[in-house]
């Protein structure tokens, strides 16, 4: 995955916002990044136009050599909040991809079963989310990404919105899933800690406000 000197300016009522200035970074095949920053640097911005969900204002994202545009089944997403269809159990919200692809069931049982297993929740696949813990809501956001076989995993703090103690276990649960899958992750957080915890590479985005009336320039480096 490469992004190439992408900008974002966002239009408001107030005037405009620039939240990305010629951001370039890219992440090897089966390399696990994280971007760390502090609030508001633009972290969601990037990852957002990497996923296709919002447009760069310049720049290019692009996935094996090839531009992209727009949201694509080779990208899966992992939110801070939890995602899930409230109305589909473990399972289902697990396969519901697959079920959208015609995958019959038997095969999206056996993949079920798998992610499961991957994550620890066997035994919950009838279990609806509102059953379930915060932690246990975004195992299942995970196994719900990796079993629709995503090139690339992108993760806007998944796990900020759990305690301490679960978020230390939900990094292991991710480490092991990435090993297994040998997915290729792009990580966002502004915790320093789960950064280098979980990263090959740690990009850090700085923020500098103040240079350019309501313009926030932002530098990536590698440190
Ligand atoms: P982070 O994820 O690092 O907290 P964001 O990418 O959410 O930062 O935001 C970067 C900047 O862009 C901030 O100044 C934010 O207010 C602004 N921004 C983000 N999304 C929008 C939007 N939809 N409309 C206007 N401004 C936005």
């Amino acid at each position: 995955l490469e992004i190439k000197e992408v900008g974002k300016v966002f239009k408001t009522k107030k005037g405009e916002t620039t939240a990305l200035e010629k951001t370039s970074f890219s992440v090897s095949e089966g390399e696990f990044v994280t971007i760390l920053g502090p609030s508001g640097c633009g972290k969601s911005t990037v990852l957002r136009i990497a996923a296709g969900l919002e447009e760069a204002t310049s720049g290019q994202v692009l996935i094996d050599g090839k531009p992209v545009s727009g949201p694509g089944p080779d990208r899966g997403m992992v939110f801070q909040s939890y995602t899930l269809y409230p109305w589909l159990t473990v399972k289902e919200n697990i396969t519901f991809g697959l079920k959208l692809k015609g995958v019959p069931q038997r095969e999206r049982d056996h993949v079920a079963r798998h992610y499961l297993q991957l994550i620890g929740l066997e035994g919950f696949e009838k279990h609806y989310p509102v059953q379930l813990s915060g932690g246990m809501k975004q195992r299942v956001a995970i196994a719900r990404a990796l079993a629709n076989e995503p090139k690339i995993l992108l993760m806007d703090e998944p796990f900020g919105a759990l305690d301490a103690q679960t978020r230390n276990i939900m990094q292991e649960v991710l480490l092991k899933a990435w090993e297994e899958s040998k997915k290729t992750i792009l990580f966002i957080t502004h915790d320093v800690e789960e950064s280098i915890f979980l990263a090959d590479s740690v990009y850090v985005m700085t923020a500098r406000p103040g240079r350019l009336k309501k313009k926030v320039p932002i530098t990536l480096e590698r440190p």
